[in-house]
């Protein structure tokens, strides 16, 4: 049911007397998806919340969290002779250890920009002469299209069409994030699209075993406003469990169809995330049964050399150790149009919404 402007004023207002009352110490909150954190400042949200309920941003933008040696590996992909390069569009700007894919574009490099996996097997049919790379990034949300996405090229007997994974799974990021004794977080807003292919079973070991509550929250206002108030009603009675905001989407079982495929395609494989380390089991692999549409074992490379920019501070800010503002580089010589580090180029990444949206608190 949609409500109108009146009401979801009012429903607002509710949801912020509410938080206003239950905040009765600092609370700590991470919104763990980049979609939240923009959300949550397109809505002006932090201005709403009392002043001891600090929201902080977590590892929830794929683009951010995907190492640099990913970036150099599909440059090198890129520089490769009878390749084309497939990508999401906001893979472009990334900055590598030492280019762009956009700069390599700019250099005549064969890298297309695609709205969906499934561009790249046309481009595949059309071009039976190149090697077809999809740059397979991206969390549980994007991991089954692109898994349906080979089986398809499997069923066209495609022979010139490559994945390079660097999917990713939220879960076992949160055990990193708990894990860690230096990082303080009262609840998670858990992002709703992952949730929505996975369920709500993966999560549970972050009340169960770690006793911290985690609501799967939209991303509308009120859906925010609402997770936040859900969270809070459990830190103040002292109880931990996995709320669902977001059920007009996400069933507690997630989307069975979709999962399946994903297993049918990809293994669980340890993995490396910026700022996080390798975290096992946090990855996906294709499986070895379809091995021949695996880029990194089928298209030979060298090896790339792989090097941090020097100075961003994208790691610590994916753990919510420290604020985007707190990097000497945020606003002077890191910004959008100069991007230093992913953090600042992707439109989820947390330094790129700080910096467009203002400071906020
Ligand atoms: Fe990295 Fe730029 Fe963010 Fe600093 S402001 S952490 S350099 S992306």
């Amino acid at each position: 049911m949609k409500l109108t402007a009146e009401e979801t004023a009012w429903a607002a207002h509710g949801f912020t007397r509410e938080i206003a009352r239950l905040a009765e110490r600092p609370v700590r909150i991470m919104e763990v998806c980049g979609t939240h954190t923009v959300s949550i400042f397109r809505n002006g949200i932090r201005q709403l919340l009392p002043a001891n309920v600090e929201l902080v941003s977590g590892p929830g933008c794929p683009v951010c969290v995907t190492p640099n040696e990913y970036l150099d590996t599909a440059i090198a992909f890129s520089q490769r002779p009878d390749t084309i390069l497939a990508t999401f569009g906001d893979m472009l700007k990334v900055p590598g250890s030492h280019s762009t894919l956009l700069a390599q574009k700019a250099q005549g490099a064969d890298i297309r920009i695609v709205y969906s996996p499934l561009d790249s097997l046309t481009i595949a049919r059309e071009r039976p002469d190149k090697d077809v790379v999809f740059l397979a990034v991206g969390f549980e949300t994007t991991a089954p299209t692109a898994a349906a996405t080979l089986l398809q090229a499997e069923r066209l007997k495609l022979t010139n069409f490559f994945l390079l994974p660097a999917h990713k799974l939220v879960p076992p990021a949160l055990r990193a994030l708990l894990s860690a004794p230096d990082i303080r977080v009262d609840g998670f807003l858990l992002p709703g699209h992952t949730a929505a292919i996975s369920g709500l079973e993966p999560y549970r070991f972050v009340a169960a075993e770690y006793h911290k509550p985690a609501v799967v929250t939209g991303f509308e206002a009120l859906d925010i406003l609402q997770g936040i108030y859900m969270l809070l009603t459990q830190i103040a009675c002292g109880h931990a469990e996995i709320g669902n905001q977001y059920r007009r989407v996400v069933k507690p079982a997630g989307n069975v169809a979709a999962v399946s495929i994903l297993r049918q395609v990809y293994q669980p494989v340890t993995t490396v995330w910026r700022g996080l380390g390798a975290i096992e089991d946090s990855g996906l692999a294709i499986r070895p049964e379809f091995d021949r549409f695996d880029a990194g074992t089928q298209l030979p490379l060298p090896a790339v050399v792989t090097q941090e920019p020097a100075g961003c501070r994208c790691g610590e800010v994916l753990c919510g150790r420290i604020r985007p503002e707190a990097c000497p580089h945020f606003g002077g010589n890191c910004t959008p149009e100069h991007p230093v580090g992913a953090c600042m180029v992707s439109v989820e990444g947390a330094c790129a919404a700080w910096y467009k949206y203002g400071q906020g608190r």
